[in-house]
């Protein structure tokens, strides 16, 4: 049996030989990843309700803070950032606690048309005792139906509406969902764990913070990484109840080498977000509309999607076999993807691959079963990290 050293380091030259298209993930610079891997990673550092320090040696830990908050303010334009969470989902958590009661009542997306299952009511709202209900949407149109919102809204009066989803190709009407929450004095939160990234990089809906109280999500999915949440918010009341939800509440201990791995991803994301965010919508459509004209039938023909991810069709599961079997077949040829259906383009993107035709033939041959090793090889050798510093 090899020791775990042994076993990391091969997992390491396995990374090196596959090419990544899962729609959550994402790889972290060597810079960022150097600030993971340093004495951070053992320490605490913790400001206590009467702003003394509880432990020693902490004066460049907070100043690291401090900067990696002062990056993410800047990357999204907030006069607030909450940046300790450990997760989107503890970035949720949090965020939730800032905003409801117990017993009330908040909207969200269902799983079943791409909403994030945290939300379905065995899970936070069992935990917190609230109560979810949905918020129609079409999976035909990819939409919210705002009309059909409304009447629910006014009905049911939210303490809270959530949006955002585990499976996103489609901007909402933000606007419209505000008027529709101001009716109620509902407040919105916009859960962004899969497109902080491009969100940051202003080409995937770019007002998510103009019109939601609380913006929130993953900091690893487009974001740049480590994995992480971010809270961000303009509002100084919610911004008190959101720092009150975190300590000794949802978590103690915040990661001080994860703060400081994600001020430099975030500095990266100011500076190249808005080519990279580009990149990625472009390449998903092209990647889409190539994979469905090869004959793997990709969801929204002929927009296929907006976001960082293609989602693929249940027609294909006849012919090719259902999502797990696909998964398992892009695997075999060093090709990552998840076993729900979703294609990512991040992180393909990141290391600068442009020619969406040449990969979306290779990924689709890979469905219908060919050996496509070689090609896989081959594209990676022209492959060339960007967007880091
Ligand atoms: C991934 C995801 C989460 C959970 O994020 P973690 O960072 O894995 O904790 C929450 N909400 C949505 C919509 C997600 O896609």
């Amino acid at each position: 049996m090899a020791s775990i050293v042994e076993m990391v380091d091969n997992y390491e030259r396995f990374r090196r030989d596959v090419l990544s298209l899962q729609a959550s993930e994402n790889f972290i610079c060597s810079h960022v990843k150097m600030a993971l891997g340093t004495d951070l990673g053992g320490r605490y550092s913790h400001v206590m309700p009467d702003g003394r320090n509880a432990y020693g040696g902490t004066d460049m830990i907070e100043g690291i803070f401090r900067e990696s908050e002062k990056n993410v303010k800047t990357l999204y334009g907030a006069k607030y950032a909450e940046i300790r969470p450990l997760g989107g989902h503890i970035a949720a958590e949090i965020s939730l606690l800032s905003t409801i009661d117990k017993n009330d009542t908040i909207m969200a997306i269902g799983e079943e048309h791409g909403g994030y299952t945290g939300y379905m009511n065995d899970y936070l709202p069992a935990m917190l005792s609230f109560k979810t209900e949905l918020i129609p949407f079409s999976d035909q149109k990819q939409e919210i139906d705002y009309d059909a919102l409304e009447k629910k809204v006014l009905e049911i009066k939210p303490k809270v509406m959530v949006l955002g989803q585990s499976f996103v190709v489609k901007h909402y009407d933000l606007a419209r969902v505000r008027e529709i929450c101001d009716r109620t004095g509902s407040k919105l939160l916009y859960d962004g764990s899969h497109v902080m990234g491009l969100i940051a990089g202003k080409k995937f809906q770019p007002d998510a913070l103009k019109y939601s109280d609380i913006l929130f999500g993953s900091t690893h999915k487009t974001f740049f990484g480590p994995q992480g949440g971010i809270i961000l918010t303009n509002d100084p009341d919610l911004n008190d109840r959101i720092k009150g939800n975190v300590v000794w509440k949802t978590m103690d201990n915040y990661h001080p080498n994860r703060i400081a791995a994600l001020g430099i991803a975030a500095q990266d994301l100011i500076t190249f977000g808005e080519s990279y965010a580009g990149w990625v919508t472009s390449n998903s459509y092209t990647l889409a509309r190539t994979l469905n004209d090869s004959g793997i039938a990709v969801n929204n023909s002929p927009w296929y999607t907006e976001s960082h991810q293609i989602l693929l069709s249940k027609d294909n599961f006849g012919k090719y076999g259902d999502f797990r079997t696909i998964s398992t077949k892009l695997g075999n040829n060093r090709l990552i993807a998840d076993a729900e259906g979703r294609i990512g383009t991040a992180e393909i993107t990141r290391i600068g691959l442009t020619d969406m035709v040449s990969l979306g033939e290779v990924v689709a041959d890979a469905i219908k079963g060919k050996d496509v090793r070689s090609r896989v090889t081959e594209i990676l050798r022209s492959t060339n990290v960007k967007f880091c510093r």
